[in-house]
């Protein structure tokens, strides 16, 4: 079987209960391939009778997995894996043709996301709680983890292929059942997920997608059947998120939005910090909550580095995603774009320099698309608005400071922790900004720091609301509780 890779598709359909069906709500919206303009598919949202059906379902069919023998429970993700890496190609032609990325990021994404169901194949081990023999008098005790029942999540549009996947293995190898509710933006490649996760032997019930928006949302953090919910998206929504939940007496993790920084110290090695501060930046467009869009830079180094940053933003290509000499996609929307384009003005009004301006740029061929060449500002001070707010763009600042302290203060009075990266050949500067840096996620001479999926993926501050995180071990215990079992046999 091969997935249909060339549009226009059908519109969406939700899968709930083992069956294809569309969504019953009233609203709907086009898909539109950001570099084309083109309509190429339509997603109509979940009414409130989709939800409980869903939920319903899964509840069902949580009655049954939850005792389903471990073992059995994960052999369905290992042959989702497989499906996942025979059919990567395709799924990543798709990714591009609805998000706007290029097809080498569309890859890396399921390549993140294939690693995630890896990782929740070891659910027998991880699952494991604890037992301790003669805890007191005659009595062994041991802890158990338990799944929960119906688990939701809610994700975001910008990695369509991956963020499903931080989730989705994780709680049905622990033995509950799971609604994904994925971007409005983008939700072809939810689609494509689900129609192998189909062939995989998951009972009906365990797997289910829901397509819809703000109301589809609302109705499953109301829902008094679903357990707990998992969000990721913008921080705003992400605070509203978090409280809707928990005052539905669900447990909640949602991972908001990002401003993260790269500090440049006098002993880095300015060449591979310059080529990795332009790839965290404008890789995906910017589009990316770990893009490093802020870069804090020694004043001994700042002109060398400033040079070496601008050449290697001079020598990235803007263009259609699937063509590959591409480094830089399409924007999402022309609404998205617009967003760029007035915070660019916004920075030139507040005094910043304009070292590149990436507005510009045109992409023959391609004259509907939402594109944003690469653009940069030099002496970025730290509370100018392009400093401290959410891009989401091509765009970088470089502030110029006195030495590693004073980077560190800049990177700390951010409301976001979501993650920095350090270039430096210095141990003892390493140490300090381990030690003293507020963020969730910390690159050591790395220019994006994305943990593998065996640990969690952090974020502090306004980048994160809760306390577990997504991916690895902080899973199991999100989608698990603990009993104890404390035991006496009399006659012993
Ligand atoms: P978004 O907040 O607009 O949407 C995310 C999800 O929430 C979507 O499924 C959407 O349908 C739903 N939604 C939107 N508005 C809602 C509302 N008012 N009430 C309830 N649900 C609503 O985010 P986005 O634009 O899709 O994604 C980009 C954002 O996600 C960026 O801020 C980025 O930093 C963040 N993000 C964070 C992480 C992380 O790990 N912290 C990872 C990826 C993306």
């Amino acid at each position: 079987m091969s997935l249909r890779t060339n549009p226009p598709w059908e519109d969406v359909q939700n899968y709930i209960n083992g069956k294809w069906q569309p969504p019953s709500g009233d609203d709907s919206q086009d898909i539109i391939n950001p570099a084309t303009g083109e309509s190429i598919s339509s997603v109509k949202f979940s009414s409130s009778d989709d939800v409980d059906a869903a939920v319903s379902a899964g509840q069902e069919a949580f009655e049954h997995w939850r005792s389903t023998p471990v073992e059995e429970r994960i052999q369905p993700l290992f042959e989702f894996k497989q499906l996942l890496e025979d059919h990567q190609e395709e799924l990543a032609e798709v990714l591009v043709q609805e998000h706007g990325k290029t097809r080498a990021e569309a890859n890396g994404e399921l390549r993140r996301g294939i690693e995630n169901v890896e990782v929740a194949c070891g659910i027998p081990s991880m699952m494991q709680a604890g037992s301790l023999p003669n805890a007191a008098p005659d009595i062994d005790e041991t802890a158990v983890r338990k799944p929960l029942g119906v688990f939701t999540a809610i994700t975001p549009f910008n990695f369509p292929g991956m963020i499903p996947l931080w989730f989705l293995p994780y709680a049905v190898a622990t033995g509950n059942a799971f609604i994904l509710k994925p971007s409005e933006q983008d939700p072809v490649i939810a689609e494509r997920l689900f129609e192998l996760l189909e062939q995989t032997g998951f009972p009906d019930g365990i797997v289910q997608l829901v397509h819809g928006s703000v109301d589809t949302v609302n109705t499953l953090l109301d829902h008094k059947g679903i357990e707990g919910a998992s969000f990721v998206g913008s921080t705003p929504v992400a605070r509203t998120v978090y409280e809707r939940a928990a005052t539905s007496g669900k447990r909640v993790q949602a991972q908001g939005g990002a401003k993260n920084h790269i500090i440049v110290t006098e002993t880095a090695d300015l060449d591979f910090a310059a080529k990795k501060t332009i790839s965290s930046a404008c890789a995906c467009g910017g589009e990316r909550c770990l893009a490093n869009d802020i870069a804090v830079v020694d004043e001994d180094i700042y002109d060398e580095f400033v040079d070496q940053v601008l050449e290697e933003a001079r020598a990235q290509t803007v263009g259609y995603g699937l063509d590959d000499e591409t480094d830089i996609g399409a924007l999402i929307t022309p609404n998205h774009e617009s967003r760029v384009r007035d915070l660019i003005a916004t920075g030139v009004d507040e005094g910043a320099e304009l070292l590149l301006d990436g507005r510009d740029v045109e992409v023959s061929g391609y004259e509907n698309g939402n594109f944003l060449g690469p653009t940069v500002f030099g002496d970025v001070d730290p509370e100018m608005t392009i400093a401290q707010e959410e891009i989401f763009g091509p765009v970088l600042g470089l502030v110029s400071v006195n030495n590693i302290d004073e980077a560190i203060d800049v990177l700390n009075r951010s409301d976001f922790g979501n993650a920095a990266s350090l270039f430096t050949d210095s141990g003892a500067d390493a140490r300090k900004v381990r030690h003293k840096a507020d963020v969730g996620n910390l690159g050591v001479n790395a220019g994006t720091a994305a943990p593998m999926a065996f640990f969690h993926f952090g974020g502090r501050k306004d980048s994160f609301f809760g306390d577990l995180h997504a991916q690895g071990e902080d899973m199991i215990h999100f989608y698990t509780d603990k009993t104890v079992y404390i035991e006496r046999w009399p006659g012993n």
